[in-house]
């Protein structure tokens, strides 16, 4: 993956969407959006509508053999992306797709270590086949769910990037500590008050030892993972087998 080019190109996120009005959206709001505004991090929302050709401006036809809906089609969208690739060209291209490979924060990590991302949001029923082979689209699932857009799935892989990148969360250890960071979920959290509702937070977390609260953190961790998540949970134990080989 090629390293970030130089500071005066921050990370860019490049999102082909026929609602480019939505972005930032709340990638404009509170860290993200404080990042942006320092320039860690830049956002340009195209439309895909400007490549129509016709006076229509139409980006859609219905269905080769039938069904419902619209498809994008592939000459406009290729008009898109080949306007949108040259300015980033080591930037992974991306049709976000519940057809993808689920997005994973090993992938997130990867891709925030990057120059940027070229993120194609669908609509309707999707895009014509044809494009997604010839421009060499990767698609990438934020879930087994249909959304009705690319655009909410394209924030959702852009807040994750940029959080990640130098300078945009305070404490650089709060991401490290994350769920998925070290393959298991998160141990819970607990803030002021010390009694809530007749519920006290537990005993180990005030006792100021540091050992026994990492210990605590760990175990917690491990056993919500494995109730929770029995598919992370046999990973972990495969990696943890093969550190111990
Ligand atoms: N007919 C398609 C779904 C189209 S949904 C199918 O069954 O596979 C319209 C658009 O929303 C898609 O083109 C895609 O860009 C976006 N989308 C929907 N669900 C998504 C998901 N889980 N992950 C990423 N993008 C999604």
């Amino acid at each position: 993956m090629a390293r970030r080019r130089s500071k005066d190109a921050p990370w860019t996120a490049r999102v082909l969407t026929i609602l480019p009005e939505v972005f930032p959206g709340p990638l404009g709001a509170s860290l993200a959006g404080r990042a942006l505004e320092k320039g860690l991090w830049a956002l340009e929302a195209t439309d895909i509508r400007r490549f129509a050709t016709d006076r229509h401006l139409t980006v859609d036809g219905s269905p080769a053999g039938g069904g419902p809906g619209m498809v994008m089609r592939a000459d406009v969208i290729a008009a898109a992306i080949d306007h949108a690739r040259p300015r980033n060209p080591a930037a992974p291209a991306l049709y976000l797709s519940p057809r993808g490979r689920p997005l994973t924060q090993a992938r997130v990590r990867d891709l925030a270590r990057g120059t940027g991302v070229l993120l194609l949001c669908g609509r309707f029923e999707g895009v014509d086949e044809r494009v997604i082979e010839a421009r060499g689209l990767e698609e990438v699932s934020i879930g087994d769910f249909i959304l009705s857009g690319g655009e909410i799935a394209a924030m959702a892989l852009i807040d994750a990037c940029v959080r990640l990148l130098p300078g945009v969360i305070g404490k650089a250890q709060s991401a490290e500590e994350e769920s998925f960071e070290q393959g298991l979920l998160e141990y819970p959290q607990y803030t002021q008050p010390a009694e809530w509702e007749g519920r006290t937070i537990p005993e180990v977390l005030r006792s100021g030892d540091h050992g026994r609260i990492a210990a605590w953190r760990r175990a917690q961790a491990e056993a919500l993972t494995r109730a929770r998540r029995p598919d992370l949970w046999a990973r972990y134990l495969e990696r943890k087998a093969d550190r111990e080989d």
